[in-house]
């Protein structure tokens, strides 16, 4: 361990040294508070042995110092002093010091507080790792709970909650942005004619198609079954719908047969809103829009994009 004493009696001093190093711990030792506290913040060390009463900064208010730092690891305070009453002991224990020796100093007393100054930050360091542990396995979870399995898009989930933040971000900064909502075409009848699995890998393909036509900052996600939402923020219902061409012709090229559809291919219908930050309303007002451009598409005869009026 790195153990750091600090003390103005020279002889305590001897002690400490010869007993700190003859136990094999790394060992500094300074003669007043001040100068405990400077090392204390370059040397981060694991035990801090001070005495109580030194000129200048105390070791009561070295261990206060000490324990008001958000500095890395835990560090154990003993508080040493020559005065053996429990009103001294309580001030320093009540200060933040994990224990205490009273003067004069003894090497076996002092070996038999540093064993317990081990294990108590021995426990400190595990405490913080499985502490690492966990908030990078919630991390993990919380990615998980936001993603679709069978797309790896954000899913419904997510989407709410990326809708909350754009709502406040809208409320707040004045932006705009536009929305599609993508539906697959005919795709109860994909799935009738070939199959759930291949309508699985068809998902998957549309999700990668969108994906792959967005820029960064655009967002997409599986909305429902057949049906994707996508964010453009900044954009207008006019450069909202070029994204979504892009996209559309992007499905075209991939050729997937659909017998069951007009033109033999699978194609999707889009319906397009915008907010306009001259004309606030909340998300779910643009999205019903959105849904509303969608079903008109639908009516128009599909593998088209409509935009709301
Ligand atoms: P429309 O052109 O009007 O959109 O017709 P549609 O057949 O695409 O729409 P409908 O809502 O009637 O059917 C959607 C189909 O999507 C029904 C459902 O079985 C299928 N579906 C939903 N989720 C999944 C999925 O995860 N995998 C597969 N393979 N199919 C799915
Ligand atoms: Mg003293
Ligand atoms: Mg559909």
């Amino acid at each position: 361990m790195r153990a750091l004493f600090a003390d103005d009696d020279p002889i305590s001093r001897l002690i400490a040294q010869r007993a700190l190093e003859a136990l094999g711990h790394d060992c500094l030792v300074v003669n007043d508070g001040a100068q405990a506290w400077d090392l204390f913040r370059s040397w981060h060390p694991d035990v801090v042995i001070s005495d109580l009463t030194m000129p200048g900064l105390t070791g009561i208010q070295l261990c206060r110092n000490i324990r008001a730092s958000a500095s890395g690891g835990y560090t154990y305070f003993v508080m040493v002093s020559s005065h053996g009453g429990f009103d001294k002991i309580l001030e320093g224990m009540r200060a933040g010091a994990d224990d205490y020796l009273v003067k004069p100093l003894d090497s076996g007393l002092l070996e038999a507080r540093l064993i317990a100054a081990d294990r108590v930050t021995s426990l400190h360091r595990q405490l913080a790792r499985q502490q690492t542990e966990l908030e990078g396995l919630n991390q993990e979870l919380t990615a998980i709970a936001r993603r679709d399995p069978l797309t790896g898009l954000g899913n419904r989930r997510a989407l709410e909650e990326d809708l909350d933040h754009l709502e406040a971000r809208v409320r707040r900064y004045g932006h705009r942005y536009c929305m599609a909502v993508i539906d697959i075409d005919h795709f109860k009848s994909y799935n009738d004619t070939y199959g759930h699995q291949a309508g699985d890998e068809v998902l998957q393909a549309v999700a990668a198609q969108l994906k792959a036509h967005t820029r960064s900052g655009d967002e997409v996600y599986r909305y429902g079954g057949e049906e994707f939402l996508c964010i453009f923020p900044e954009q207008s219902l006019a450069t909202g719908a070029l994204a979504v061409q892009r996209m559309q012709i992007g499905l075209e090229r991939l050729a997937i047969p659909h017998a069951d559809s007009p033109t033999d291919m699978l194609t999707f219908s889009a319906g397009l809103a915008m907010l306009d930050p001259d004309h606030p309303r909340s998300t779910s007002e643009v999205l019903k829009e959105a849904d509303e451009a969608l079903y008109s598409a639908k009516e128009l005869g599909r593998n088209r994009i409509v935009e709301a009026i």
